[in-house]
């Protein structure tokens, strides 16, 4: 497996990401997505949304914007807890984040410690400043959101943030989109945004970045109904988890319910079916586990939590969460506002604040790089990397090839061909250097088939398509293209 930093150094001549202003030596935590990137990222969440969204009766989208009234974030515990504690090297001066430092020292998730914990942890290891080794000093508190002024005047009447998670959107827009969708309990709000954090220390590429995209449902139930009408669909699917008594085992959905991992249905089903979303774009299964959040780690409105974890060459690292958020969330947004955020049940006539039995966060920079490592296969017969992206995901479906760049009828043919598929696919036609070193290009830009018009397709009036991960070539009609890509993609 490549390191994060080659990683980055391959997207970086490949045009998927390049860092933010480089020109101007770039800014830490900011990146931009190239043209492969671009399109990889819209894939991700195109599929995202067409799975979770449109093919769902259950759940409705919304796009918010990323500023919004402070009194969301007071509100939503953000500005008075939304911080961490920050570590100052006496020598060098530079500033790191106390719960990095324990998680690097000690291999363990401190999420949820308190202030004095995490600093009696780094005395108790004896924790050093990482770059140059000298003593630290303890910094003060820091809050991670980033504050801006709205309008001309500069002080705290109009101070606001950019928003640090898109979920508070959801809760603050929760009883119109009810209302106008006519929704009826359970139901889900999506929505994919950007969101900010001024993370201390970003660090190992995209996957702690201060500028990233989100994509979060929250998943609205009757508190008293607590059986998940959809269960039977996942109750049989095998996962790998790890405890939070950090016991690893492979387990049935099902199982997990019966011996109580699982307290809530609900809370099963959008845990299994983002994972197997997962699995079904790629991931390999032995690189993927749940992980179940410690009474700890909890944050104090969440009754339960798990994360989905990728195997990343700098471990296992969270790359999806969901928590049981109850009722938190309205009940605060109900005594911040004054407003009756709640739903009135016709059967029953009762007037429920509904219970947010998940809440699947998921970041999209870094389904983006858990996809990048699994498909990232340097080949050693070929010579090349082979970016084995599922086609779907996949920036560009197919390049066409004529064989040869000097003969009329056979370029003729190939524009026509690209003219063609490009209404459909994503394509790119390419006719500089040998065919072999256009299938390498091809393979490191992910591009699942490649099409070559020869000598023989003006005659016959077929191509060769070759698939990506078997080189195998097959020939097929020109009027057959389009269809046989179709079932491929
Ligand atoms: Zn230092």
């Amino acid at each position: 497996m490549v390191s994060i930093d080659e990683m980055a150094v391959f997207c970086k001549k490949k045009g998927i990401v390049f860092l933010n202003s480089d020109i101007y030596g770039g800014i830490s935590g900011f990146w931009d997505f190239g043209p492969l990137g671009v399109e990889l990222k819209n894939n991700i969440k195109k599929e995202l949304w067409k799975r979770f969204v449109q093919q769902r009766a259950d759940v409705v989208g919304i796009d918010g914007a990323t500023i919004t009234n402070k009194k969301v974030w007071e509100a939503s515990g953000h500005v008075s807890s939304f911080s961490d504690i920050l570590m100052e090297c006496k020598k060098c001066k530079k500033k790191h984040r106390g719960d990095t430092l324990v998680e690097d020292t000690t291999g363990k998730n401190v999420d949820g410690s308190t202030k004095d914990e995490i600093l009696s942890l780094i005395k108790k290891h004896k924790i050093k400043c990482p770059d140059c080794g000298s003593e630290l000093k303890t910094g003060k508190s820091f809050n991670l959101m980033f504050s801006t002024n709205v309008g001309a005047v500069e002080d705290d009447a109009n101070k606001t943030y950019l928003r640090p998670e898109t979920a508070q959107v959801i809760f603050t827009n929760f009883k119109s989109v009810q209302e106008t969708s006519r929704l009826k309990l359970p139901f889900g709000i999506a929505q994919i945004g950007k969101a900010y954090r001024n993370e201390i220390s970003p660090r190992d590429f995209l996957f702690r970045s201060r500028e990233f995209e989100q994509f979060e449902i929250e998943y609205f139930t009757d508190p008293e109904k607590t059986k998940c009408v959809f269960l039977k669909e996942v109750k049989n699917m095998k996962v790998n988890i790890l405890n939070s008594k950090d016991k690893f085992s492979v387990e049935t959905i099902d199982g997990l319910i019966k011996n109580n991992t699982f307290k809530n249905e609900w809370h099963a089903y959008w845990n299994a079916i983002f994972y197997k979303w997962f699995l079904d774009f790629g991931i390999k299964k032995e690189n993927i586990r749940l992980r179940e959040h410690t009474k700890k780690e909890l944050a104090h409105y969440a009754s339960a939590c798990f994360d989905i974890e990728y195997k990343f060459p700098f471990g296992w690292k969270e790359i999806h969460g969901n928590a049981d958020r109850g009722t938190f969330d309205l009940d605060q947004h109900i005594k911040y506002s004054k407003k009756e955020l709640t739903y009135f049940d016709e059967e029953t006539k009762r007037k429920i604040v509904p219970y947010v039995s998940s809440e699947p966060s998921q970041g999209i920079e870094r389904a983006l790089l858990a996809f990048l490592f699994d498909a990232y296969n340097d080949d050693k017969k070929r010579g090349n990397v082979m970016l084995k992206l599922h086609p779907k995901l996949a920036p560009i479906k197919g390049a066409i090839f004529p064989l040869v760049r000097n003969k009329k009828a056979l370029v003729n043919l190939a524009k026509e061909v690209y003219d063609e598929l490009k209404m459909m696919f994503n394509c790119v036609y390419d006719s500089g250097g040998s065919i072999g070193r256009r299938y390498a290009r091809a393979d490191e830009m992910g591009i699942p088939y490649c099409i070559t018009i020869d000598f023989d397709s003006i005659k016959k009036k077929d191509v060769t398509i070759r698939d990506r991960d078997t080189t195998k070539q097959v020939r097929v009609k020109i009027k057959h293209l389009k269809s046989n890509l179709e079932k491929f993609i």
